[in-house]
Order: structure tokens, then sequence, then C-alpha cells
């Protein structure tokens, strides 16, 4: 969370409230050095091997060696099989499938899918943090159903898959305290079916997700109607109202006008500021809303099981590039072809996802508990909270703060105590809360629910 334009400030409290050291604010090697190491080349060499699969259709060929999502699965596979070999087998290599009955929509007979999975377990037993990574695997042409017609899918979504391997080499490399998961989804052009099992997983066995990142569609930096070539900025699409929000939760957020500050925002803000500091001269757009218009992805189920889950995708699309049968007309060349995609730019993209996952999995894990003391009237704020019950102990908290009508946070605050009493009124800013330890690695945010 640290930006050029955010103040850092202190408090007055008192000296014992103050770490004797305060957390680091410049960027953490290792982090830096991972991003570094996303190789153009990998991500560009991957993708063809994708598409030399033919099509990836979620109903195509799953027996043959050389065509359809059966190979393709299965190349993915022994991609992560090699990684987890250089990571010392720490790497947890499967294909999670299940079984897709006939839907009266997309799917047509019951269907073996597979979402090709590589966790690398938390070093720290008693962190039980997970984070997610996803792309899909699965290509299409203009006809949904057609599962036979060579369906490239080079940037829908082989750049999300490719991007997600590259992560997964580079990450296993080193060790963090949380468990963060590499997959390759199924079943997306289908209707989700990959993520929603996932989802679904991931809540019936009480997983502590923490985020999801989806990336889909974000290899390319040309947009066609109009043409625009913008190969610094990467758009993060988040919920402002979480779908699963009950009635109490929707009194409070009318009450407090908090629908700008959902955990997925945070995290959505979070993404902003770990590019700002580890792939410079890029940018992320945060787009309030939860998909491109009327549209959805695989974040999505994981926002309907009521995890924090947000979108990555290139900053201008070329619809002549997806879903699209391969042909020429009136001169425009159709098809989802890695010849149309900036690999330059997918790079920098796969970089935004390394930096927001590193830096979390390597922070402490969020506050708990976090209220806002509403017992009194005055035009001060005080909070409280508890410290996060497992894993590392973190060396202080920054509370952030901004304007109600700021689109992101302003100022922080360090302490070391579980509470904070500020000479700013709770009517007139937002404040959120967040774990930091020594190394500057940062929690989500947290927003204070009112308490008396
Ligand atoms: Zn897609």
């Amino acid at each position: 969370m640290r930006r050029s334009t955010l103040l850092l400030l202190s408090l007055g409290l008192s000296a014992s409230a103050f770490a004797q050291t305060k957390p680091t604010t410049t960027p953490d090697p290792i982090i830096t050095k991972m991003v570094e190491d996303i190789s153009e080349k990998n991500l560009r060499d991957d993708i063809d091997k994708l598409v030399s699969f033919g099509t990836r259709h979620t109903l195509s060929d799953t027996k043959s060696k050389k065509r359809g999502i059966g190979a393709a699965r299965n190349w993915v596979e022994d991609e992560f099989k090699k990684y987890s070999k250089a990571s010392g087998g720490r790497l947890k290599v499967e294909q999670d499938t299940f079984t897709i009955k006939p839907d009266g929509r997309r799917i047509n007979r019951p269907v073996v899918m597979a979402n090709v999975m590589a966790t690398l377990p938390g070093t720290d037993p008693t962190d039980k943090r997970v984070f997610i990574v996803s792309g899909h695997i699965d290509s299409r042409v203009t006809d949904v159903m057609n599962a036979t017609a060579d369906a490239p899918g080079a940037n829908d979504d082989g750049s999300g898959t490719v991007a997600v391997m590259e992560l997964a080499r580079v990450m296993s490399k080193q060790q963090f305290p949380a468990t963060i998961i590499f997959v390759a989804v199924q079943g997306e052009e289908q209707g989700l079916y990959g993520s929603t099992h996932l989802a679904k997983r991931a809540k019936k066995e009480g997983w502590n997700l923490v985020a999801m990142l989806n990336n889909d569609i974000m290899g390319s930096s040309t947009g066609h109607d109009p043409e625009i070539k913008d190969d610094k900025r990467l758009r993060v699409f988040s919920e402002g109202v979480p779908a699963t929000e009950t009635p109490d939760e929707a009194r409070v957020r009318r009450t407090l006008s908090s629908e700008n500050d959902s955990p997925s925002r945070q995290l959505a803000r979070y993404t902003r500021v770990a590019c700002q500091q580890y792939v410079p001269g890029h940018e992320v757009v945060l787009e309030y809303r939860p998909d491109r218009f009327l549209r959805g992805g695989d974040h999505t189920p994981f926002n309907q099981q009521g995890f924090s889950a947000v979108r990555f995708s290139e900053m201008n699309e070329d619809f002549r590039h997806q879903h699209q049968d391969l042909r020429t007309e009136k001169g425009e060349e159709y098809g989802d072809y890695a010849k149309f995609m900036d690999f330059p730019y997918l790079r920098k993209n796969t970089g935004v996802n390394l930096a927001t996952l590193a830096a979390l999995a390597l922070a402490p894990a969020a506050p708990e508990n976090v209220g806002v003391l509403t017992a009194n009237l005055t035009n001060r704020t005080e909070l409280k909270w508890d410290a996060p019950k497992a894993g590392e102990k973190p060396a202080g908290y920054y509370v952030l703060m901004r304007e109600t009508s700021a689109p992101e946070w302003q100022q922080k605050f360090f302490v070391t105590d579980t509470k904070a009493d500020l000479p700013h009124s709770k009517d007139n800013y937002i404040f959120g809360v967040v774990s930091v330890d020594a190394e500057g690695h940062e929690s989500l945010a947290v927003l204070p629910k009112p308490v008396r």
C-alpha cells in the first residue's frame, strides 16, 4: 500500500504505541526479482503450444494425444510437473475432475471436465490462508457448440492460462507462509463450469480463501472499433455490493454508503498499488463494476460463494479475435491467433498478478473484528480490532483513510496497538485497517463495522 501520493503519517500516541522500527516502505527485492524472472519467451512458446492442440473446446476430443481439450489439459499438467520437480516436489499437481450433465443450454451430453491445478502449500502450518490465480483453458469459435473447428484461443484465454503457468514456474521456487493455487479451469465458455466447481469445493471444504484472481483476455494491447493502442494499462473488475450480502449487511451498507468498499473492491485497490510498486510504468485501472457490461467470468462463482475475487482483462478488446470462426471477410482477418497478441504487455500483466499474490501471501493475515466505536458523538474516530489469530504476528497495522468521495486511500497511519484514536471525523472519512510485517508486506484492508 505504498503509493507516492499516499501520505504516511504517525499518530500522536504515547511512545509505547510506536514500534521502534517502522515497516520497510521500499519494494521487497524478492518480489522484484520474481517479477523480473517472468519470461516473455515462455509466455509466447506456451501460447503456441496451446494453439497447436487445434481446439480446446470443452466438448472436444479427450482421447487424442495431439488435438482437443484432453491433450491440452495433459500438457499443462506435464508442464506443472516440470516446475514441481524444479521446486523439489513442493508444487502438488492434479487434474480435479468432475462430471457435468446436459444442461439444455451449452452442454448436450454428460461431460467429464477437469481443472488442472498446481498447489504450492504454505510453509507455515498455522497459516491456513489460500490464494487462487486462474485462467481458462477452453476455447471456442462463433458457434459455442462447435467442438471440432479450429479454435486457437490464443488470447481468450490462452493468455490467462500461460500467465498462470509462468506464475507457477517462478513462484514455486520461493517459499510463502500461505498456500497458492495456480489453476487452468475448464468449461468457462460453456457456463463457468470449472470455476463454479472450484468455488463450491472451496466453500464446502471450508478453505480460508482470501483472494481469487481471474485472468481472462489479458494479452493484447490493441482494441478495435475504435482503434486504440494501450500497452500501459490493465483493467481490474470488482463487485461493489457483495453477491452474498445479507439483509442486515445491506442495511448497514445503505446507512454508510459503503458500496464502494466490498472485500473484492479492497482486493482490486491492492492490485493497483502492487502494480505501482513492482511493475514500473504500468497501471491498473480500477473498474468499479463486477465485469464488462452485462458479462461475467470465472471470478463470478467465487463472488457468489462469498469470496473476494476480481477479474483482470486488457484495456481494449478486439472482438474480431474473440469467439470467431477463422476467416477473412472484406479484407479483415477474424480469429483468436497469437499474432494479434502483445507479449511484452502480457508479461507486465503477469507481473501484476505476481506482485499481488506474493505481497499478499508474504503478509500477515488481516486484522479481525475491526470496529469503529459509535458510543459517543465526537469529531474523532476510535477504531479497535483483534490481531489475526493464526500465522505470522504483524509488526503493526496501518489505518487507511480517505474522503468519502475519494476512490482510493489517501493517507495511512502506522500503529502497533490493536486500536487507534484519530483526530479525524468518521463523518467525513472512510477508514480501513491492514496488518503489516517488518518487511512492509500488507494484508487486504478491512472496513470497520460500527460497534458500541
Ligand atoms: Zn474467456
